[in-house]
């Protein structure tokens, strides 16, 4: 544990990671200052609280002597590490951690790290209701909503802390050792930010940087990367897989899920896969990739398929919102890159109509084409990434340039027909046109709550 008392400290970035982070420093007796490139008036709503603690906040900018002048710097997730003042300061031998990090001294207790580019949050949730279910006093955090900072104080030699960690969070990791990790895929995201996808994939393997042969790994075996990533690992290997058994791990097996716990143990049989409630082969994944970290922690086979039958889809991840004149509606705002697209427009066999554009992060939209062409009636698009799309996509299946969202859904929803889909599964961000991807996604509720009212008919 790292003694803070009297020691200057400063957070950089002032998103949901860094208020806790700051607030958290300065309640262990650190003199703490908050700096961030956005406006007085865009952090209005937070400095006010700063300040009475007794936090100094820096804002519409970096000042290159704030940064010079402390023990510790604390990078928010959302803060790129090549930001001109920290790559200064750096360079001068200052510690530089995220927030990730700092908990990660704190945390009592043995933590379980979930990374990945998809099905973080649908995971971390999934396995915190499992080991709940199981008995097992959780804390669930991380980019999940609840920053890891924030169990620190609840948490003792008992707890596991279940936590969401993204690929910007482990870029600043050091002594960050969870004993057991997963990752459930490496597809490329986020390029805008880490350059190239050996970068990004390094980026995500930092989850095991400081666990041993004591430690477990969860890794996907269908996925090339991933398995790629075993090499440079010393913890103890356990695989999931759609395809193929494993040799210790989950897999399927005529219809069920089935874990060993040992190359040569007994098979366990764990749930009929048609008992899980999620759509979609990517979410059977995510399931496998919960029974074999849950197993591992202990938890009984039985338990967690009740605990996965119980389970419901996190909001904005495939989730169906309503059938209206017999097309139904699903709300994938979350799918914020090409693969989780992918995965969304495979989760149906036919007659989908796609509403998909933002804001454009950097990876091909062509991986889609088969499945386009397969599938999809037409694709709708929104946002500043629609010229791109639609050059890419060109010839493979009609593209109609509707710019907003309410369009997208009153042109997909004219056209579609009885028995087909409308899907909001953009593979871009958000920030083009909404605040986040939750705004998105509910603005796409409303416009089909909307639809609704208008064509209902009375008996
Ligand atoms: P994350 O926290 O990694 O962003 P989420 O559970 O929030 O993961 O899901 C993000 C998006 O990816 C959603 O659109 C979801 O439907 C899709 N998705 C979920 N699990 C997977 C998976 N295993 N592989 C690919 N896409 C997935």
């Amino acid at each position: 544990m790292m003694e803070l008392k009297g020691k200057k400290v400063l957070v950089v970035g002032l998103g949901k990671s860094g208020l806790a982070a700051a607030l958290f420093l300065r309640h262990k007796g650190a003199q703490v200052t908050v700096s961030d490139v956005r406006s007085a008036e865009a952090l209005a709503r937070d400095i006010p609280a700063l300040l009475e603690e007794g936090i100094m906040v820096e804002a519409g900018g970096h000042g290159l002597l704030t940064f010079r002048r402390q023990d510790l710097i604390v990078v928010s997730p959302g803060v790129p590490l090549d930001t001109p003042e920290l790559v200064q300061v750096k360079g001068f031998g200052l510690p530089i951690i995220g927030e990730m990090e700092l908990a990660a001294r704190f945390l009592k207790g043995k933590m379980l790290a979930i990374t990945g580019s998809n099905g973080k949050t649908t995971t971390t949730a999934l396995v915190g209701e499992i080991l709940e279910m199981g008995g097992l006093p959780a804390l669930v955090g991380g980019n999940i909503g609840v920053p890891v900072i924030e169990l620190v104080e609840q948490s003792n030699d008992n707890t596991w802390s279940v936590v969401e960690v993204s690929s910007f969070q482990l870029e600043s990791t050091i002594e960050f050792h969870p004993k057991i990790a997963v990752i459930l895929n490496i597809t490329p995201d986020h390029l805008d930010r880490h350059g190239t996808f050996e970068n990004y994939a390094r980026a995500k393997e930092r989850i095991f940087a400081a666990m041993d042969e004591h430690d477990c790994v969860v890794l996907n075996a269908d996925n090339a990367p991933t398995v790629d990533a075993a090499a440079r690992t010393s913890a103890k290997i356990f695989w999931f897989s759609l395809e193929h058994p494993v040799d210790q791990g989950a897999w399927l097996e005529e219809g069920s899920l089935v874990f060993r716990g040992a190359k040569g143990a007994e098979i366990e049989q764990v749930m009929p896969l048609k008992r899980i409630p999620l759509k979609g082969s990517h979410n059977v994944e995510n399931v496998l990739a919960a029974v074999v970290a849950s197993r591992l922690a202990g938890v009984p086979a039985e338990t967690i398929r009740r605990a996965v039958e119980g389970f419901q889809a996190v909001e904005h991840r495939l989730e169906y919102v309503a059938t209206v004149n017999g097309v139904e509606f699903y709300n994938d705002s979350k799918a914020t890159n090409v693969d989780a697209t992918a995965k969304a427009i495979a989760a149906f066999s036919s007659g989908v109509h796609l509403i998909m554009g933002g804001k454009d992060k950097g990876s091909p939209y062509t991986v889609l084409n088969d499945l386009l062409h397969e599938r999809v009636r037409a694709v709708y698009t929104i946002g500043s990434a629609a010229a791109k799309i639609e050059s890419q996509l060109r010839g493979v299946v009609p593209v109609l340039a509707c710019e907003t969202l309410a369009k997208a859904v009153s042109e997909a929803g004219g056209k579609a027909r009885p028995g087909e889909v409308v899907l909001l599964a953009p593979a871009c961000s958000s920030f083009d046109q909404f605040e986040n991807y939750e705004h998105r996604g509910r603005i796409f509720k409303e416009l089909v709550a909307e639809r609704g009212w208008k064509t209902w008919q009375p008996a």
